[in-house]
C-alpha cells in the first residue's frame, strides 16, 4: 500500500526470519517481558509487540519485573497494559501471583530490550526455568545466545522499538499496523534516541519513521506531554546542577551524585532523576557524564558521552553493568564516594578516546 516502505533494506537474516514466522505462528499464548527498570523503548516495544500479536489474533500479556516509571505516563497503557512481577515500592496492589500464573500458562516467551538474562532482575529465575520457547529480539551488544532459542540481536540500530517493526515488516505484516503499534513503537523510538538526537541519521530510520506516521501518530503532543514534569523534579534539578556538579576538566568528564537523604528532601519518586544524566554533557567541552543515585542496597550508576568514548566498557568493568557506547549503566555494590572515587580514578584510563 505505502510503496516507500520497499525502500527499507531488510535485515534480518532469513533462517532467522523464518524460525520467528514458525514460532510466532505455531503459538497461541504469548507471554512478553522487558529489563528490569523499564525505560521507554522497554515500553514501547513489549507493548508495540503485544499489540501486534493481537492483531494477530493471538493472546498476548506483559509481565515485568519493576513498574515503569511516571515520567513514561506518555505512553498509552505504560502501567494498565502491563503486570508488574515485583511492585512492592509501588504503592498498589500486588501483581505476583497474576505475573506467575501467566509466564507459567504461556506457550511462548518474548524478551525485548535486553541481552543477557540478568536484566530481568528479581523474576530471572521463575521466567527462565519456565520451559516454552524463547524469542529475544534486542540490540545491545553481545547477548547470551545460549539462553534463548532464537536471538535476533541488531546493536546498529536506534531502539529495539525499530527492530520490532522492522520484524513486522519483513515478515510481511505491514498491513497490520495500526494506530496503537504505531504510537508505542513511536515511544521508543523517540526516547532511546533522545528526542531524535542520537543514532538518528539513517535514512531508513526517517522511512520507519513516516511509516509509524502513516497511522495517525500524534507525534506533536506526545512529545509535548513526554516534557510535562512534576514540580519537585525541576527543583531537585536545580540543586544538582547548582550544588552537586562535579566537572573534571582535565578528562573532560562531569558527574552528579544524589544521595537517599537529598532524594527525600525533594520528595524524589521513581523515574524522576531519568535524564539528570545528560545534563553535564551539555556542558561546553565535556565529553563523559556520569549520574550516581544511592539506592537502599546499591548504587545506581548512568554513563552518557560524547563520540567514540566507550562508557559501556566503565560500566562493565566497574559497575555490573553494560550498555551502548555512549549510554550505559550499572549497579555498584559500595558507597555512594566508593562509586564516584571510582569514576575519578578511571578516567585517565579513557583519555585516549577524547577528542
Ligand atoms: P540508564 O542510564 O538510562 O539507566 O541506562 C542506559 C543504558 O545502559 C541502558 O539502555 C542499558 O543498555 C544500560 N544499562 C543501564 N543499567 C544497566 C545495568 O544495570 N546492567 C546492564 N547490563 N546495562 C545497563
Ligand atoms: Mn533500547
Amino acid at each position: 500500500m505505502h510503496s516507500f516502505i520497499d525502500h527499507i533494506p531488510h535485515i534480518i537474516a532469513p533462517e532467522l526470519l523464518a524460525q520467528a514466522r514458525v514460532f510466532i505462528d505455531t503459538h497461541s499464548k504469548f507471554v512478553i517481558t522487558a529489563h528490569f527498570s523499564p525505560d521507554g523503548d522497554a515500553i514501547g516495544s513489549v507493548l508495540g509487540m503485544k499489540q501486534y500479536l493481537e492483531a494477530k489474533g493471538k493472546e498476548a500479556k506483559v509481565v515485568l519485573n519493576d513498574a515503569p516509571g511516571n515520567n513514561l505516563s506518555f505512553i498509552p497503557g505504560f502501567r494498565s497494559d502491563v503486570i508488574i512481577f515485583d511492585n512492592q515500592n509501588d504503592g498498589t496492589p500486588s501483581q505476583r501471583d497474576e505475573a506467575i500464573r501467566t509466564i507459567q500458562q504461556s506457550d511462548a516467551m518474548i524478551c525485548l530490550d535486553f541481552n543477557t538474562a540478568s536484566r530481568m532482575g528479581s523474576m530471572k529465575d521463575l521466567w527462565m526455568s519456565h520451559t516454552a520457547p524463547k524469542l529475544l529480539i534486542d540490540h545491545h551488544l553481545a547477548p547470551e545466545l545460549e539462553q534463548f532459542d532464537i536471538c535476533i540481536s541488531h546493536p546498529e540500530l536506534a531502539a529495539t522499538c525499530e527492530l520490532v517493526y522492522r520484524l513486522i515488516l519483513e515478515l510481511g505484516d505491514d498491513h497490520l499496523l495500526n494506530k496503537q503499534i504505531a504510537t508505542s513503537l513511536f515511544c521508543g523510538l523517540m526516547t532511546d534516541t533522545g528526542w531524535f538526537i542520537f543514532n538518528s541519521n539513517r535514512p531508513d530510520f526517517h522511512l520507519i519513521m513516516a511509516r509509524l506516521m502513516m497511522e495517525d501518530v500524534d507525534r506533536e503532543n506526545i512529545i509535548k506531554e513526554s516534557h510535562v514534569v512534576p514540580e519537585r523534579k525541576l527543583r531537585l534539578e536545580g540543586y544538582l546542577i547548582n550544588q552537586k556538579l562535579h566537572v573534571i576538566r582535565e578528562h573532560k568528564a562531569a558527574y552528579i551524585s544524589l544521595s537517599q537523604s537529598e532524594g527525600r528532601r525533594y520528595g524524589h519518586q521513581k523515574g524522576d532523576s531519568e535524564g539528570y544524566v545528560n545534563a553535564p554533557l551539555d556542558i561546553e567541552g565535556v565529553q563523559v557524564s556520569a549520574f550516581f543515585r544511592e539506592e537502599k542496597n546499591f548504587v545506581k550508576v548512568s554513563l552518557r558521552s560524547k563520540g567514540e568514548y566507550p562508557v559501556n566498557l566503565i560500566a562493565e568493568k566497574f559497575y555490573n553493568g553494560g550498555g551502548h557506547r555512549n549510554a550505559a549503566g550499572g549497579e555498584f555494590f559500595g558507597s555512594l564516594s566508593q562509586a564516584e572515587a571510582i569514576f575519578v580514578k578511571v578516567l585517565p584510563l579513557f583519555d585516549k578516546y577524547l577528542q
